[in-house]
């Protein structure tokens, strides 16, 4: 199933304010809390959903990332719900509810962020949109993209400071036991994130956290024959990882623009030209545009019917990186049109070929092309 934009998923809009966002989700929570609703697959899907969305759009820099680049943005780097716990005396505080951090931990704490602890994490990757002409898709290009991304902080080398002590809060394990009974489980500890170990003196650029945010202007070369959708990977050029972990990837994805008259079938492009009547039963040259830019004569066979396709060879699409001379084709789809006004001496004119040629008033019916 197609994931839900986040701002959906609450119900709110784009520029919600964090207090709207709280609302929105405490509400949701509350309307589908695994206490009220025990065995209901849904109302938990919703409930995760909901929290999920909640724990980026409630963090600035999280739901900063997640406005610029969406789920990519976001992904790997969700740091495992610590926000939302966080948050979570505070968010329902009154609310009524017992017990409901012990089930809160156990949907989100535990695998979660065991999976995270101490060892290297990578880095989130990121997705940046370039808009490119169909011109541009067809030949390639070069983009200049300015991003920023999480880089290791040039004071402390991505340390974060110097001296590492055991953790106060978890005594060097990484985790700490929350809840009780049934729902008791592990989770990541808060204080030091799963490492154990505290830094003793902090770096003063990043306050401890190893990480800058960079800003960074690349140009990115989009091959020949690059379609909508089309996503290239840079890699190592997302955020950096924690704990020593290899960086992200800067993910491009290529959007083209519509052409006012080209259209693009994979590897062939269409163009629709029409011609008058008697250019189609006398036989015509015509020039047509083509995407190369300029035109090219093309020359019309006499008695062309209506909807007939030319073929221009290799005037189409080359492969994705392929060679520019080895390209699709182009199809020029011949319009007949019927003059709509006639003059007194071109409708006279018009009468004689009817008798030269003779009319059928009773058609016999074409089969359509099935
Ligand atoms: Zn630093
Ligand atoms: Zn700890």
């Amino acid at each position: 199933m197609a994931k839900r934009d986040y701002y959906e998923v609450l119900g709110v809009s784009k520029n919600a304010t964090e207090e709207e966002i709280k609302k929105a989700y405490r509400k949701i929570a509350m309307a589908n809390h695994p206490d009220t609703h025990p065995d209901d697959k849904d109302a938990e899907e919703r409930f995760k959903e909901a929290s999920e969305a909640y724990e980026i759009l409630s963090d600035k820099t999280k739901r900063a990332n997640y406005d610029q680049f969406g789920f990519a943005g976001v992904e790997g780097g969700a740091g495992g719900y610590s926000n939302v716990y966080r948050d979570f005396s505070d968010l329902f505080s009154g609310s009524g509810f017992g017990g409901f951090s012990d089930i809160f931990d156990s949907f989100f704490g535990g695998g979660q962020s065991r999976s995270q602890a101490r060892g290297p994490a990578r880095g989130a990757s990121l997705q940046y949109t370039v808009s490119i002409s169909f011109h541009d898709a067809v030949f390639g290009t070069k983009v200049d993209v300015d991003y920023s991304h999480d880089d290791p902080c040039p004071s402390c080398g991505g340390s974060g400071g110097s001296g590492r002590s055991t953790c106060p809060t978890c005594h060097g394990s990484g985790q700490v036991t929350r809840g009780s009974g049934f729902f008791q489980m592990a989770s990541q500890c808060p204080t030091c994130h799963g490492r154990g170990s505290v830094i003793d003196n902090k770096c003063p650029s990043c306050g401890g956290s190893g990480l800058t945010t960079k800003r960074e202007k690349l140009s990115v070369t989009i091959p020949c024959g690059s379609a909508d959708g089309t996503k290239l990977v840079l890699r190592g050029k997302g955020n950096a990882g924690a704990n020593g972990g290899a960086p992200g990837d800067l993910v491009i994805l290529v959007r083209v623009k519509d052409d006012k008259y080209f259209l693009r079938d994979e590897r062939d492009i269409y163009l629709q030209v029409p011609i008058s009547m008697t250019q189609a039963a006398l036989g015509c040259e015509i020039e047509v545009p083509v995407v190369d830019g300029g035109k090219v004569r093309v020359s019309v066979p006499s008695g062309i019917q209506s909807g007939k396709q030319l073929r221009l060879k290799n005037r189409g699409v080359p492969a994705f990186r392929g060679s520019l001379d080895d390209r699709g084709d182009m199809y020029l789809v011949i319009l007949v049109e019927t003059p709509k006004r006639l003059g007194l001496k071109a409708r006279k004119l018009m009468k004689e070929l009817a008798e030269e040629l003779g009319e059928d008033s009773s058609p016999t019916p074409v089969p359509f092309d099935k």
